[in-house]
């Protein structure tokens, strides 16, 4: 078997409309200034694709792309990333899921796949090694994720949609053996160039570049993984549906279409009641130690356990406590190839559009037979589930209710109500793809997820450009390495200094002097593992920098959409004067001017020449 280090450098390029195949090199340079994964996605985009071009269009590329972790033992490292242009939103998206095609891409001995132009009709995309093939997949055509990976699982690892990606959905995804890329409706954009499915399958064995490094620096990041209560225990023993406790009595899980704080049926959709009536076992992404992942037996059926989101989403947004139905709704929403966030937004939404009059609708909050069908007529766009499948951005131009359209940028909101933690409504406001929860989400700094005191306050301005800054760079690194997001607990928070200071001096000091935190946090075991893997010296101040480059260049490519200042909004409902309890008005205007100021923006959140100079962003 042959070796390669962690990156071959060779992107596959396959271009349906030219009936042409070829490689690109990734150069030097790009490898250091982007790293690989969510930074390289978006350079390829910004190097080949004209500002403008409409999303479901042959124009648009589809990039799939893994980073230096893939193949290696690096905790939490198999993931990968696809990108676009977003048929919901208009603008630039990356997605992130674990499944198991972006590895086998990487044995093939590509760290990224571009798919651009049209096919005619319906195939599938085999890469075996350096060798493409190509098939028809008229019988395909209409198969749900799950039937297709398993009716050709000799096939090698898929990405493949469902029916609601054939059918155009705006938020339809791309799944990868049951993980899903969810946000932004790429899976539209495979379906528009009619593709069903990618397989890869490869011989390569992927080595470090510096083995002896790399094993050093494996030994303390796992030993951090495995010893730190969030990586270590909880998510083990619970998965991310552990937040619904925190942050449903935090005022910030999202009931009744946004309009209440709480929901009184808790404890019915808690991890610890999946846990004691439902759990069989634990899963996860290849390799990873951590396994957030959970499947349960649910009514006499094994499924997926919902992750935090979909629970948050499908649950107390709609008003269901039955976790047995989320979990059915969930492996629905995977088969079916929608996104649990942006289905459960948009039926919460018409939900309240009919209950105002607003549009002729049976959909209303606690009813579960009418939330199924809702979820199969949005896959299909039957019905008044046609104007559902474009999102609630477009349901409200088209029907009213622009105040509780919870969205942003076109992009529906997650499990996070920015009245119960500011910070995270100035992170919806200016993350590039909308309100999503993977870029500068400070819902775990607002509150603490293990129970105690936060870093810093929930409510008001005092902090909170700097630590949304400070995620966001940080998030699109991670992304660009790809190691999964639940690093950065164990990784950040085993920081030496934080664990000598007294805990209400490092609170005192996030809240009033926000640049120690920020500042001094650890990056040193990305940077030792990366250093291992890549063969040349990665500093904390280089991470710093690759995330800093990442954010503003996917700022740049949006705002040659037309993106600016308008677009950093949130729906009004949340900067209005609000009585409910544990609720407070965001105050974005004021966080937004100190966040264009230290991101090195003007006043209509462009960025400065003189800001994308000193990144190295070419315009
Ligand atoms: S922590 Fe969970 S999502 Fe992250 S890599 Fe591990 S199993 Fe996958």
């Amino acid at each position: 078997m042959k070796n390669i280090t962690a990156v071959s450098n060779k992107v596959l390029l396959i271009d349906l409309s030219k009936d042409e195949i070829r490689t690109l090199d990734v150069p030097e340079k790009t490898r250091r200034d982007y790293i690989g994964g969510k930074g390289l996605a978006l350079k390829l985009l910004h190097d080949n694709i004209k500002p403008g071009i409409e999303a479901l269009s042959g124009d648009n590329m589809l990039v799939f792309a893994t980073g230096p972790t893939a193949g290696t033992a690096a905790p939490a490292g198999n993931r990968f990333v696809i990108a676009s242009k977003s048929p919901l939103t208009g603008i630039f998206a990356c997605s992130y899921v674990g499944g198991r095609f972006g590895l086998s891409l990487k044995k093939a001995g590509f760290d990224g796949l571009i798919v651009t132009g049209n096919s005619q009709k319906p195939i599938n995309i085999h890469i075996n090694d350096d060798k493409i093939t190509f098939e028809d997949a008229a019988d395909d055509w209409g198969l749900d994720t799950y039937d297709f990976q398993e009716k050709h699982v000799d096939a090698g690892e898929w990405v493949v949609i469902g029916p609601a990606g054939e059918n155009l959905v705006k938020y339809s995804v791309i799944a990868s053996k049951k993980r899903v890329a969810g946000r932004c409706g790429l899976g539209a954009v495979m379906g528009s160039k009619n593709i069903k499915g990618i397989s890869a399958t490869g011989s390569l064995k992927v080595k470090p570049t510096d083995p002896a490094g790399f094993k050093k620096s494996l030994r303390i990041a796992q030993k951090k993984v495995l010893s730190h209560d969030n990586s270590g225990r909880r998510l083990k023993e619970l998965g991310t549906a552990q937040n619904v406790r925190i942050y449903g009595s935090s005022n910030i899980m999202p009931v009744r279409n946004f309009s209440k704080p709480s929901f009184d049926k808790l404890e019915d959709i808690s991890a610890e009641k999946i846990r004691d009536n439902h759990t069989i076992k634990s899963a996860g992404c290849t390799g990873c130690p951590i396994k957030c992942g959970k499947v349960g037996n649910y009514n006499g059926k094994k499924l997926v356990t919902p992750e935090y989101e979909t629970i948050a989403i499908m649950g107390a947004n709609l008003l269901i406590s039955d976790i047995s139905k989320i979990a059915l709704w969930n492996d629905k929403l995977n088969r079916l190839g929608l996104d649990s966030i942006s289905t459960g937004v948009s039926i919460g939404f018409v939900a309240e559009l009919a209950e105002k009059g607003m549009v002729e609708s049976d959909i209303t909050f606690g009813n579960p037979e009418v939330i199924e069908r809702s979820i199969e007529d949005i896959a299909y766009r039957r019905g008044l589930g046609d104007d559902m499948a474009e999102g609630v951005k477009r349901l409200s131009e088209k029907y009213g209710g622009k105040d509780f359209a919870c969205h942003v940028k076109g992009l529906e909101m997650a499990g996070y109500d920015p009245r119960g933690c500011h910070g995270q409504g100035l992170g919806y406001a200016t993350a590039n793809c909308g309100a999503t929860h993977l870029s500068g989400s400070t819902h775990s700094v607002e509150v603490d997820p293990m129970g105690g005191k936060p870093y810093i306050p929930a409510h008001g301005s005092r902090a909170k450009a700097e630590f949304v800054i400070f995620l966001q760079n940080l998030m699109d690194m991670t992304n660009a390495s790809i190691f999964c997001l639940q690093t950065q607990y164990p990784f950040l928070e085993e920081n030496p200094l934080y664990k000598i200071l007294p805990k209400f001096l490092l609170r005192f000091l996030s809240s009033y002097i926000p640049k120690f935190t920020v500042n001094t946090a650890d990056l040193s075991d990305y940077a030792s593992l990366l250093t291992g893997l890549l063969g040349c010296k990665i500093t904390q101040k280089d991470l710093r920098d690759v995330g800093e480059r990442i954010f503003n260049l996917e700022r740049h490519m949006n705002c040659e959409e037309g993106i600016s200042r308008k677009d950093d909004a949130l729906p009004s409902l949340m900067t209005s004067e609000t009585d409910e309890a544990g609720w407070e008005a965001v105050d974005l205007d004021a966080m937004l001017a100190r966040y264009y100021k230290l991101r090195g923006w003007d006043d209509n959140g462009i960025p400065k020449k003189e800001t994308l100079t000193r990144l190295g962003i070419t315009t």
